[in-house]
């Protein structure tokens, strides 16, 4: 399910900046070599993750589902000059293709990329979060959250991309989909938890963010 009429959406690509050429190249490697492709955040919803950064200036992020680096290289584009990106990625395949565009775009000092599941590396990051996209298997969203919730600062952020999982979240027929019944728990206990304000915006897949009272 596309959200935005065509034309709104196209409407709303051609009044957003461009990428940087190196994003641009980084999606045409993605596309030719690397399994779903999809995934990637893309141009509306990269140049919104590059606006929040600069927006927060956060000094700590932690991402969890790099992927090929497109929402992580995003992401930093406007981290303060002490501001450092962690960004974890079960998937060791795409080590190469991540670390030649964290170079590219000349970030070597400020993403630090590690390989491993996430629900054992992140116990072990002794960091408080500013910001902390949650991007990986929909299944453990949950899960993600409440392992990194007493690491985020107060007033810090907690954002988590598509949570509409392309329009299922809100299909009649219920389906015994794992994803999508891990994303309506998932989004159910953002909405009831007391602990933050939070907002559901529908930009591409739906980003549910979370603020920290
Ligand atoms: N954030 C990226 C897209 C991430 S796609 C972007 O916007 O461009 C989701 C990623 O989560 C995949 O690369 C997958 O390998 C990773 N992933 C899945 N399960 C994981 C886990 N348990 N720990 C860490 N990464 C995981
Ligand atoms: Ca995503």
């Amino acid at each position: 399910m596309e959200f935005l009429p065509t034309l709104i959406a196209q409407y709303s690509e051609e009044h957003t900046t461009q990428e940087p050429d190196y994003l641009k190249e980084l999606v045409r490697e993605t596309h030719l070599k690397v399994l779903m492709p999809r995934m990637l955040s893309g141009h509306l919803q990269g140049r919104f993750l590059s606006m929040i950064s600069h927006m927060l200036a956060p000094k700590r992020v932690l991402e969890i589902g790099t992927y090929t680096g497109y929402s992580a290289l995003c992401l930093a584009e406007g981290l303060p000059p002490d501001g450092k990106i962690v960004t974890l990625d079960i998937n060791e395949e795409l080590e190469g293709i991540v670390t030649k565009y964290i170079q590219k775009g000349g970030f070597e000092g400020k993403i630090e990329y590690k390989t491993g599941n996430a629900l054992e590396i992140i116990p072990t990051l002794q960091e408080v979060w500013d910001l902390v996209f949650i991007d990986a298997d929909k299944i453990n969203y949950l899960e993600y959250y409440h392992l990194v919730f007493d690491q985020v600062r107060s007033d810090g952020w907690i954002i988590a991309d598509n949570v509409l999982w392309s329009g299922k979240i809100v299909e009649e027929v219920k389906t015994n989909d794992k994803d999508t019944n891990a994303l309506l728990k998932f989004n159910k206990f953002v909405q009831e938890d007391p602990r933050v304000e939070n907002i559901l915006l529908p930009i591409r897949d739906g980003l549910m963010i979370a603020r920290k009272k």
